[in-house]
């Protein structure tokens, strides 16, 4: 789980600051220390480490925390804002440009998930945005990148503009020129990237630059490299000057330091961030909805927006006639069941849930836990499936026998489907929030 270290740390920290029979300057100044360590534990940048907890102390002691009913909370709370602030307060959405095609350089140093970042651009473009975006492999010294562009987009039916050639500039005019004839209105040119930030790349970046006059110039960093990948950043803003940061491989072991540092020592705005190889793993980068799941605080607002991505309006409505004339059945909770297998890590989704976090860590969620289910599913007759209360004892034995489960466990499923059930009903008055969270129950 993401920032699953720093996350408890904090959490311990304010935990203990709650369990003070009287909270005073004293053990706040303790709390704080323990916060600045975790955030230091995390290879949080020193300086932004430093300035986060005076600013938070600050705050502390000017508020009256101290005081008030429930110290604990409020505490929370300024942490909470003084951690969306550093992961710089808003979205920030990427440009368009008013005269199509809108252009995109990506820039980044080699394996920190340029190429993958590109395609996963052009598929999140046009499907949330309905572009019509072409690729550019300008990274035109490999050509294992060019065929890597190339299979990425045939996955999602993007054009790529290529050449021979070995002349990047080219490639990425020439895409430009080619989107402006086929009327495309996105031109998305991966770069090449190196093993350090140089001279030789800087030039090339600059070059494409002046000659293409980008609208939006991406600058990907692998936040598994912690400071690295901020000292990266820095270096090539001195020179580019681009627009936004975007953070891949949040998937990985992360401790966060990336994410938490690098918009303030570059002053520049993370943009999306990318949480596996796959190309719909990636999202746009909220400050807030980060540092809610950082506090365990739960993103409710990404879990859902995750389960309607699932779920199509009419599916929806489907679901819906079904739950509240009572017509939901087994076949419909299996359904149900391959849903939430397809909206991915499945322990990363439900880390997504309030106060979750924790549970989760110990139940050890994955898509086994929905085997046996599956299993005794199967081995019922479509009848039973309708309407499993007709399931007597000699059949429940059977089906455990078929589906290599027990008794109790069908016992069990039953049980809860029926509470499902129950509970979806009374969820489905709730309206979309409702019908989006369905398909987590
Ligand atoms: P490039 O050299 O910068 O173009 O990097 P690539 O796009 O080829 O990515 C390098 C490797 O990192 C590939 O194996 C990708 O599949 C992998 N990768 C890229 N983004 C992510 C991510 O968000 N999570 C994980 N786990 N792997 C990623």
């Amino acid at each position: 789980v993401m920032f699953e270290d720093l996350s408890s740390k904090i959490e311990s920290a304010v935990q203990s600051l709650k369990g003070q029979a009287r909270i005073t300057d004293v053990n706040i100044a303790e709390t704080v220390r323990e916060i600045r360590r975790a955030l230091l534990d995390a290879d949080v940048n020193l300086e932004v480490a430093r300035r986060f907890t005076d600013e938070v102390k600050e705050r502390v002691m000017g508020s009256d925390v101290l005081n008030s009913v429930n110290p604990g909370q409020q505490f929370t709370k300024i942490v909470y804002d003084e951690m969306v602030k550093i992961l710089g307060e808003e979205r920030s959405d990427i440009a368009v440009a008013h005269q199509p095609p809108t252009v995109i350089l990506i820039a980044g140093l080699q394996g920190s998930g340029k190429t993958t970042f590109s395609a996963k651009l052009a598929r999140y473009l046009k499907q949330e945005n309905n572009r019509n975006p072409i690729l550019a492999a300008a990274d035109v010294y490999r050509p294992a990148a060019i065929d890597q562009l190339k299979t990425l987009a045939g996955e999602i039916d993007v054009p790529v503009y290529s050449i021979e050639q070995k002349d990047a500039v080219r490639v990425a005019k020439e895409a430009v020129s080619m989107a402006k004839s086929l009327a495309l209105d996105t031109v998305i040119i991966d770069t090449a990237g190196r093993l350090h930030v140089d001279e030789k790349m800087m030039d090339e970046v600059a070059e494409i630059k002046s000659s293409v006059e980008p609208d939006e110039i991406l600058f990907i960093v692998d936040a598994m490299t912690g400071q690295d990948a901020v000292n990266t950043a820095k270096a090539f803003n001195e020179t580019i000057d681009f627009d936004g940061v975007v953070l891949t491989k949040m998937d990985g072991d992360t401790r966060g330091g990336a994410a938490l540092s690098i918009r303030s020592v570059v002053e520049k705005p993370i943009k999306f961030m990318s949480t596996g190889e796959k190309l719909d793993a990636l999202s746009p980068f909220y400050p807030d909805r980060l540092a809610q799941r950082i506090l365990g605080m739960g993103d409710v607002v990404s879990l859902v927006e995750k389960a309607q991505q699932e779920y199509d309006e009419k599916q929806a409505k489907k679901l819906q006639e079904k739950i509240t004339s009572d017509k939901f059945d087994l076949v419909d909770f299996y359904d149900q069941i391959q849903k939430i297998k397809k909206m991915g890590d499945i322990s990363d989704l439900v880390g997504m849930i309030p106060g979750a976090g924790k549970a989760v860590e110990d139940a050890d969620l994955s898509e086994d836990t929905f085997k046996p289910i599956e299993a005794i599913i199967n081995s019922m007759t479509p009848e039973e499936r309708h309407n499993p209360e007709i399931l007597n004892g000699t059949r429940r034995r059977r089906i455990a026998k078929g589906s290599g489960t027990s008794v109790r466990e069908i016992n069990q499923l039953i049980k809860q489907f029926d509470q499902m059930k129950k509970m979806m009903k009374s969820m489905s008055k709730m309206g979309k929030m409702g019908q989006a969270m369905q398909g987590l129950k």
